[in-house]
């Protein structure tokens, strides 16, 4: 059997997708991964997505798209995909124990935050640790925040969070910035940020929620610091390496598109935040989702 179209991903890019396709009679195969979702699923309260105007946790949400994109006949397996062939016609997908043929596939795989690799960050992820200044800034009005990283996406955090916190923190581990010089500026001109170089965070601490941080400087001294919050603006990863040699990838993984979603292979789109290392926002996803589903439904209909 032959699918119409294989999405490979079960975030909101990849669900977006299966709504749409479902919806237009596809009957779409979503291969959604061992652990399926994407980064939502680690999201407490999710307050910017358009029509939930008392906000969702981000699993609710991730819940509520699957439930729509299965009304409409989304068929669902909880795979890894480990390859796909794309020199010829029909498309094929892998995971460890199958082999899927396909005319069209929609790679949604996401992207992951880096984090620092401390214990204690995982425990109060969601509890005063976060790695998304734009999903999170304001539940941190009048609070004192850290962010970690030198990189354009902590400059454009520390900016965003100072509109909410009363005082923001860069530490950054070398004596210089790796962002924009714009951006540097931008934020070296904004008295409510400090910045403290040549030092790592060790360790967050708190009981249920964080209460502070350990510091440790160039000459290894440790020190404690009060704080309500902590960005980490370390860079992310998008899951790609599946389609190294396959489809073009930038210099930092990303998967090379043109319109957006099309790629250099006809029948072979990608969407969401494995393509976009700019906003990665569920809606930003969702919507992009959305348009690679658009084009499926275009290269379907002429295959007819
Ligand atoms: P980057 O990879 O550019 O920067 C990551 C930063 O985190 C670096 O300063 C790095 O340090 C630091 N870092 C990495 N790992 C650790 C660690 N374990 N502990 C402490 N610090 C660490 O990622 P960004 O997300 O900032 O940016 C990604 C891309 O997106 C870039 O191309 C950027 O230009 C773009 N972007 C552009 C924006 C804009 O134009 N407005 C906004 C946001 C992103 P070191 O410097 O030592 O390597």
């Amino acid at each position: 059997m032959v699918e119409n179209v294989i999405i490979i991903g079960s975030g909101p890019a990849g669900l977006s997708a299966a709504i749409y396709t479902a919806r237009e009679g596809f009957s779409p195969l979503l291969i959604g991964g061992s652990i399926s979702g994407g980064q939502l699923m680690l999201t407490t309260k999710v307050e910017n997505m358009p029509g939930f105007p008392d906000g969702i946790d981000g699993p609710e949400l991730i819940a509520l798209m699957r439930k729509q994109a299965e009304k409409f006949g989304t068929r669902f397996v909880n795979e890894d995909v480990t390859d796909i062939e794309l020199s010829s016609k029909p498309l094929k997908v892998k995971t460890a124990d199958k082999e899927y043929e396909t005319n069209t596939i929609i790679v949604a795989t996401g992207a992951n935050a880096k984090t620092l690799g401390i214990p204690s960050e995982q425990k109060f992820f969601g509890h005063g640790v976060s790695t998304c200044g734009t999903c999170d800034g304001p539940f941190f009005k009048n609070k004192n925040v850290i962010v970690v990283g030198g990189g354009d996406t902590a400059m454009e955090d520390s900016l965003f969070l100072t509109r909410f916190c009363t005082s923001v923190t860069i530490v950054h581990r070398r004596d210089k910035f790796k962002a924009s010089k714009i951006m540097q500026d931008k934020v070296m001109a904004n008295p409510k940020i400090k910045v403290i170089w040549n030092s790592e965070v060790v360790e967050i601490i708190g009981s249920d929620r964080v209460s502070g941080i350990r510091i440790k400087d160039q000459s290894g001294k440790i020190s404690e610091m009060p704080i309500d919050g902590v960005f980490v603006a370390v860079g992310h990863s998008p899951n790609n390496k599946f389609l190294q040699g396959k489809l073009k990838l930038d210099e930092l993984g990303y998967a090379v598109t043109h319109d957006e979603v099309l790629t250099d292979v006809e029948g072979v789109y990608v969407a969401g935040d494995n393509v976009d290392r700019y906003y990665r926002q569920a809606g930003t996803a969702s919507s992009s989702g959305i348009k690679a589903a658009l084009h499926v439904r275009e290269y379907l209909q002429k295959m007819q």
